[in-house]
């Protein structure tokens, strides 16, 4: 055992050993968190379709594009370098600034034009796995962050946080509606765009 053991372990135990180590911990913290977060929109797009909720649109697009943007920083960890992670990073801010104008237009053509919404209680569960799924994902990143001293992944870890109180807003939104306030639901998805606009600014200022 001695010889090949310590061959083996002298491998992983130089610096290089412990980058790829941060490496590796780094991709596993990004995917994981990309997981939760990409489950979360997909759940969220089903209940979109039966209700119909365009405050729910802006919050899946919204988690959609977050869990985008974990891929330029898993593509750091992965070549540990910052070449890739641009160009990644700009289609990313591609990305979020279409589904932007898609959850805008949709939800300005709401508040002209009200619409009727249905399966309002799965609406509401919807917002609480999106704050759910948000929580998740804020609590893998800050521990590795923390663990990896890793300035992007604690300050995704926080920004996932408020993003789990963002969710809330679909909740509040089925209840307006289903109190018969029709036009919070528009505002909502208005409310959430703008914040969407503002991942997709800061995404851009880091990507330049
Ligand atoms: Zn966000």
């Amino acid at each position: 055992m001695g010889r090949v053991h310590l061959h083996g372990h002298s491998r992983v135990a130089g610096p290089l050993g412990a980058e790829l180590r941060r490496s590796r911990a780094g991709i596993k913290a990004v995917s994981i968190s990309l997981l939760v977060l990409g489950v979360t929109a997909a759940a969220q797009a089903v209940v979109y379709v039966l209700s119909g909720s365009v405050a729910l649109l802006a919050d899946l697009i919204h988690n959609g594009g977050d869990a985008l943007t974990a891929i330029p920083i898993g593509i750091a960890f992965f070549l540990r370098s910052t070449s890739g992670e641009r160009w990644a990073g700009r289609a990313v801010v591609l990305a979020i600034v279409v589904s932007a104008a898609v959850a805008l237009e949709e939800s300005i053509r709401r508040l002209i034009e009200p619409r009727e919404l249905s399966h309002l209680w799965p609406l509401a569960a919807a917002g609480v796995v999106g704050f759910l799924g948000n929580e998740a994902a804020a609590i893998v990143r800050l521990a590795a962050g923390r663990r990896l001293s890793s300035p992007a992944l604690v300050a995704d870890g926080y920004h996932a946080r408020i993003d789990g109180l963002v969710s809330l807003g679909v909740v509040a939104s089925a209840g307006a509606v289903a109190l018969g306030a029709r036009i919070a639901d528009p505002l909502i998805g208005l409310a959430i765009t703008l914040l969407i606009v503002h991942i997709a600014w800061d995404a851009w200022v880091t990507v330049r």
